[in-house]
């Protein structure tokens, strides 16, 4: 794009209120953004989506909604205060702070895009007799840049698993990798920077009273296992969904809302009999692609297994979205084993099992989670959404209209009323009377200003997907025309329909599997 399309998708947001840098009179807070008018809908509408298709619509998933702070003991148990940590290192020079893996996948990046470059050169000189995997095979400047990009991958790839920072570093001193921005090669050592905030109790001093924000949500929702489960009498396999907010304290913050210092998760743990956990993990992993498959086509969404396991994790892939800056993970879906229960079980000497009746044991549920995070999705309905166009305006001319193409049932308004003109009272009264009719059921905006070209342009560009027109007709006969903001095509309906059609076509149903 894609970079260009990005900027501009990242400045629609600003200027229709989706979405607004935090505290920009101050000159902003890195990593940090607030959602405007359009956006809190957007949002709510995606976070509803989540939770309807996972509680609503699973008879064993009930929710939940913990604290953000919690007991500190839990994220020793839970392994962040020991090692959710990322490899950081410093610019002398300018000063910048960088994560020591991004930068040495940088590197890979630029040697798979050199072989890519050899690839579609020649797929150009040989035209339709090229064999793809032939060349990649064979041609000895692609193996080499494939070669050393694999090479520099699993070298980075063990001195992370193996904590080696000395080797990250020589890896970055290996690769004469450069400051990015101004080119000084400067470095630091590489040091392990931990991702969790902290803040202070009031009536403890010292470390006793230091607390962390939450960096997931998820352990909310084990520290509840047993709770959750009596009082619902929920039976092996069961699931605990939540949404909320989580921080972490990135490095490198950046690409808009795809990475932030505060965040939204949306996180379901699904508890089930030791043994059985590959098969959940398969099925979670089939539904939750359908449940974005449902908003997003199948081309711009992938499985990626991961390359290092956390140390809690036997088995574990990501969801990747075609972002404007690429493919990158949009959900994680792992197979926790009994890591959490267990260790929560051990320090704060509880125990937290579940007696199967169905086989007469006592056991440590285990856990596949499945875990999205809000922003990202809401940048992936975005991207997919975003459209510059050329269309017939009222004179027949091309006309640029910049759309957003949201499936109805996420559209932050969904219907408009606008009078066609606004100096006859009776037809301004009118477009009241069926303003008032609609917005019992669902957001709608009544918008009389500028002619009428433009107020259909405006609804486009926050993706309202229907708009009614009270024209002379409506005098006459109670009907208006009914567009469609995809197609751009009006229907003359009757009045007291308008509610059914819209609340039809908008239904979150629709998408619900
Ligand atoms: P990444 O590798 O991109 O840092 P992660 O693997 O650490 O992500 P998880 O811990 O699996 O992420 O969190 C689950 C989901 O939460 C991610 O798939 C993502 O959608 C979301 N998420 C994680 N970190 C952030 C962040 N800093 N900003 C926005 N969303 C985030």
């Amino acid at each position: 794009m894609q970079e260009d399309l990005f900027k501009r998708l990242v400045a629609h947001c600003k200027e229709y209120g989706f979405v607004y840098p935090s505290s920009e009179i101050y000159e902003g807070l890195g990593g940090v953004y607030d959602y405007g008018p359009m956006g809190v809908e957007l949002k709510n509408n995606i976070k509803e989506y989540w939770w309807r298709a996972m509680v609503q619509m699973h008879e064993n998933i009930v929710g939940i909604d913990s604290s953000i702070f919690m007991h500190p003991s839990i994220w020793k148990a839970s392994g962040h205060v020991d090692a959710f940590n990322d490899p950081m290192i410093d610019n002398k020079d300018s000063k910048k702070r960088f994560r020591a893996d991004v930068l040495i996948e940088g590197e890979i990046d630029k040697m798979t895009a050199k072989a890519t470059k050899e690839v579609e050169k020649a797929a150009k000189r040989f035209g339709e007799t090229f064999d793809e995997k032939m060349f990649r095979e064979t041609n000895p400047r692609v193996l080499e840049y494939t070669q050393k990009a694999k090479a520099v991958e699993d070298r980075m790839n063990a001195a992370m698993k193996a904590n080696d920072m000395a080797d990250l570093k020589a890896i970055i001193e290996e690769l004469e990798i450069a400051d990015p921005d101004s080119g000084s090669r400067n470095w630091t050592d590489v040091r392990q920077f931990n991702l969790m905030f902290s803040t202070q109790l009031g009536n403890i001093s010292g470390e006793e009273g230091k607390l962390y924000l939450r960096p997931e949500t998820a352990q909310g929702i084990f520290v509840n296992f047993l709770n959750v489960q009596k009082t619902t009498r929920q039976k092996v396999p069961f699931g605990i969904a939540q949404i909320g907010k989580a921080f972490r304290n990135e490095i490198v913050a950046r690409q808009f809302i795809f990475r932030m210092r505060e965040f939204e998760q949306m996180e379901m743990q699904f508890f089930v009999r030791p043994g059985t956990e590959m098969e959940w993990y398969n099925y979670w992993k089939a539904k939750r692609m359908a449940w974005h498959n449902a908003i997003t086509p199948a081309d711009k969404l992938k499985f990626k297994d991961h390359d290092n396991l956390a140390h809690y994790a036997n088995a574990a892939v990501d969801v990747q979205f075609e972002f404007p800056f690429g493919f990158k993970e949009l959900e994680g879906i792992h197979s926790r084993t009994d890591f959490d229960l267990g260790s929560h079980s051990q320090l704060s000497g509880k125990k937290l099992t579940y007696f199967d009746p169905e086989i007469n044991e006592h056991y440590v549920p285990y856990v596949v989670e499945t875990s999205v995070g809000c922003d990202r999705m809401f940048l992936s309905v975005l991207t997919n959404a975003y459209a510059e166009e050329m269309v017939p305006d009222a004179q027949g001319e091309d006309a640029n209209r910049l759309v957003l193409r949201i499936p109805p049932a996420l559209a932050p308004v969904k219907c408009a009323v606008l009078p066609i003109v606004r100096n006859k009272e009776e037809m301004v009264g009118k477009a009241r009377e069926v303003f008032d009719r609609l917005k019992p059921h669902f957001l709608c905006q009544y918008d009389e200003k500028d002619a009428v070209g433009r107020r259909y342009r405006r609804q486009d560009a926050i993706g309202t997907p229907y708009c009614v027109t009270i024209d002379f007709e409506t005098l006459e006969n109670d009907t208006v025309t009914i567009r469609e903001r995809d197609s751009m095509k009006q229907d003359r309906v009757s009045i007291s329909d308008v509610v059914r059609i819209v609340k039809e076509r908008t239904d979150m149903a629709n998408i619900l599997g």
